[in-house]
């Protein structure tokens, strides 16, 4: 807190600031007990090939209800992970929760249910937990190839220990797993890392996908990232499709894959599995 004499800011900032660390204390309570009891899960959200509307995979996102029926968004319960650390036994659930809903699915399937899963990983999580074994064991655990999931990292994972973590995307990547960089366009890091690392998939940010229809400014960056993909042999996934014309246009473009609103929002389980049988055979 800095001072400023005499105008009474000081103390203003400092309840804010206390106010803050408290809300913060008090969620980092919550969801440690939340992680602790279970009361974490998953929902799905479609990703489609462009091309021929097929779907491919699903991306797990985290969801939090609390005891009062609140639900939170992973927007702010995820910086809280991460700052307390509980990114690492949450991050390690996920994992172990995305492997077995797709052990399951194949079960239930009566074989390869013919869809990964995508799963989100920390930059934090990256640095503190030992991803590649925790990923390898949930895959053993439940008897899958490690080809049936697609870790989702992103730029600012680069940035503090760009060495360290080539060598995790070439451990996970040893497993059979596909690399995608999430969020892509939207961090600070170095491009020659694209070159040097294991990358399949560059995930088109949401905020050029949205509006970029009337906007050329959004349109020329999509192509860019779009063409810079496809000169690395690398696919793409637009994040954020809602409309019809949207996902035209990012076919036409060439885009490999889409995920948003149009297709489905992120789903519970149970939902995720009756869309699947739905589109068998
Ligand atoms: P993300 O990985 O970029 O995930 C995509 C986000 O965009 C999801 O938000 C999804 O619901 C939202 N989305 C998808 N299609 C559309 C659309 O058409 N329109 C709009 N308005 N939104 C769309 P969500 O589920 O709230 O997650 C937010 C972020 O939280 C994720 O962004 C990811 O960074 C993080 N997150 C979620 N689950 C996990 C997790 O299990 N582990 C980690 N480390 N991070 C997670
Ligand atoms: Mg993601
Ligand atoms: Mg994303
Ligand atoms: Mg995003």
């Amino acid at each position: 807190v800095k001072r400023s004499k005499g105008t009474g800011k000081t103390e203003a900032y400092q309840t804010q600031a206390f106010d803050i660390a408290r809300e913060q204390f008090g969620m980092e309570t919550a969801l440690r007990r939340a992680i602790e009891r279970g009361q974490m899960r998953l929902t799905y959200q479609p990703i489609c090939d462009l091309a021929t509307g097929r779907l491919v995979s699903f991306e797990s996102l985290a969801r939090w209800r609390d005891e009062a029926g609140i639900e939170y968004s992973p927007n702010d319960f995820i910086p809280v992970a991460e700052e307390s650390g509980l990114i690492v036994p949450l991050g390690r659930w996920a994992i172990q929760e995305a492997a077995a809903t797709l052990a399951q699915w194949d079960a239930r399937m009566g074989g390869d249910c013919g869809v990964k899963l995508a799963v989100n990983l920390s930059a934090i999580q990256l640095q503190r937990d030992a991803i590649a074994p925790v990923v390898q064991s949930a895959l053993a655990a439940y008897g899958l190839d490690g080809s049936r999931f697609t870790l989702e990292l992103t730029e600012s994972a680069l940035v503090t220990d760009p060495d360290r973590m080539a060598g995790i995307m070439h451990a996970l990547k040893a497993l059979g797993t596909t690399i995608a960089m999430d969020d892509f366009g939207t961090g600070y890091s170095n491009l020659a890392y694209l070159q040097k690392l294991p990358i399949d998939i560059l995930k088109i940010d949401r905020s050029f996908v949205t509006g970029m229809l009337a906007d050329r400014d959004k349109i020329a960056i999509v192509r860019a990232i779009l063409s810079l993909a496809q000169a690395l042999g690398m696919k793409t996934t637009a994040e954020g499709i809602e409309t019809n014309e949207l996902s035209q246009t990012l076919a036409a473009l060439g885009c490999t894959y889409g995920q948003g609103y149009l297709y489905a929002r992120p789903l519970e389980a149970e939902a995720a599995y009756a869309m699947l049988e739905s589109l068998r055979n």
